[in-house]
């Protein structure tokens, strides 16, 4: 397994963690993704972006981070009057990206931050990766992360590390915040 390059497609900081401690345990040489146009707003891109870059100075890994394609229309586009299956074109959008940087940078694999979320739909992710990497020259690593949601819990609070309070899209964002609203 040693010297194979790895694109892992990271949508935080704190999501982050584990799956590259594993990643690197495995002998892969890890490169980071920060593409992520589903998140709102702007400023909270920004905080997420910022506590990666933490984690990349903490683990020691390259980060490639894609601020100039960061646009809201990317994702609002595929996602209005689908809402009710918004996390599926959410997945999309960010994996389709990820394997083709991870083609054109000829990396040996990709994977994704998004199988550590215990509150992401895990198998529609797995089989996204496979479907989406198919006849691509390019190989699916997976791993259930989720094994390790404690352990990215705790050294993100150990370094102090900004830990969000929504998924990322703005239905998420007000999801949250109107149930703040209602428990008042
Ligand atoms: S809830 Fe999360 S995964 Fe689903 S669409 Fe919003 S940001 Fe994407």
């Amino acid at each position: 397994m040693k010297n194979n390059r790895i694109l892992l497609h990271i949508c935080c900081g704190p999501c982050a963690i584990y799956p590259i401690q594993i990643l690197k345990r495995e002998g892969f040489e890890v490169t980071g993704l920060y593409y992520n146009p589903n998140i709102h707003p702007l400023q909270e891109y920004i905080k997420r972006r910022d506590a990666l870059k933490q984690v990349q100075d903490i683990y020691n890994i390259n980060v490639i981070y894609k601020d100039d394609e960061y646009n809201p229309s990317t994702y609002l586009r595929q996602i209005v009057y689908r809402e009710n299956n918004r996390c599926f074109y959410c997945y999309h959008i960010r994996l389709e990206k990820t394997i083709s940087i991870a083609r054109r940078g000829k990396f040996d694999y990709f994977t994704t931050t998004l199988l550590y979320s215990k509150f992401q739909k895990h198998e529609t992710i797995k089989n996204l990766c496979i479907d989406l990497s198919k006849n691509k020259g390019i190989k699916f690593y997976y791993s259930d992360f989720r094994e390790g949601w404690k352990i990215g819990i705790q050294e993100s609070k150990k370094y102090d590390i900004y830990r969000q309070k929504y998924c990322g899209c703005i239905y998420s964002e007000f999801e949250r915040y109107l149930n703040e609203l209602k428990n008042k």
